[in-house]
């Protein structure tokens, strides 16, 4: 005795089907737009809620009328919000996907990083891409700032009143990124961003609750070239970051 045919093993389309179609093929054509990275590849965009972090943002700031990191970037780049923004050679804004679903934060540009403008790009840098590759991420792939966006002198650590002053900056940039997870590097951008005062080793291995989104702080990669013994504790907080990644991209 044959199968009953199901409705999807018809070939036979009943009446009136093609309209339906066409507004499926639309349909389908516009889900898919919208699931394109600007990479091509085919990465779902889940919905992110940064309204409590948008909310940090001082009442009457200018970045909240703000709508691209195009327009926030020219703010930084023209404003001086502290004396740092005068010494600079260049404001060091943040580079990478604009869509991306992961978030690397520093503390603050270095000497290169002054010079070129971009974040991350002297040996600590390379050591950056290198542990974003080992669990395979390009550079390319996520987007990376600072807390601060003008570099100290002599890389001294950033004072609290010019945390403050570029905070709302990074408070604006995720609320427009909407990644899905944060990975700070170091314990004066897990501090700064989180607003606590902890060692690293106290912040490091665990997830923090950063108004809805997951931050893991790990070891700086300036602080591993100078501690390489520091690499494996590193090695297991972008493990659980990975797994944690993997694990909300899957459910959606
Ligand atoms: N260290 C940081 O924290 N940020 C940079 O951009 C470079 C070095």
């Amino acid at each position: 005795m044959s199968e009953p045919e199901t409705p999807a093993a018809s070939t036979t389309a009943p009446a009136g089907s093609e309209v339906d179609s066409d507004q499926l093929l639309r349909q389908l054509v516009s889900f898919l737009e919208q699931e394109i990275d600007i990479n091509g590849s085919l990465v779902p965009k889940p919905v992110v809620d940064t309204s409590r972090i948008a909310a940090l943002i001082p009442e009457g700031n200018p970045l909240h009328g703000m709508k691209t990191l195009e327009e926030v970037a020219e703010y930084v780049a023209k404003t001086v919000l502290i004396p740092l923004d005068e010494t600079r050679i260049n404001p060091v804004f943040g580079v990478g996907n604009p869509n991306a679903n992961l978030l690397v934060i520093g503390e603050a540009p270095g000497a290169d990083e002054d010079k070129r403008g971009e974040p991350f790009v002297g040996r600590a840098g390379q050591l950056l891409d290198k542990i974003l590759l080992a669990i395979q991420f390009k550079r390319e792939d996520v987007y990376i700032a600072n807390i601060l966006k003008s570099r100290p002198p002599n890389n001294r650590d950033p004072t609290p009143e010019e945390v403050a002053a570029h905070l709302p900056i990074l408070h604006k940039q995720i609320t427009l990124i909407q990644p899905k997870l944060i990975l700070c590097v170091g314990r004066t951008a897990g501090t700064s961003l989180l607003g606590v005062d902890s060692s690293l080793s106290a912040l490091r291995g665990r997830f923090h609750d950063y108004h809805g989104l997951p931050v893991m702080v790990t070891y700086h990669p300036a602080a591993l070239l100078r501690n390489p013994q520091w690499k494996h504790s590193t090695w297991q907080d972008v493990q659980a970051l990975k797994a944690r990644y993997d694990e909300l991209m899957s459910s959606g």
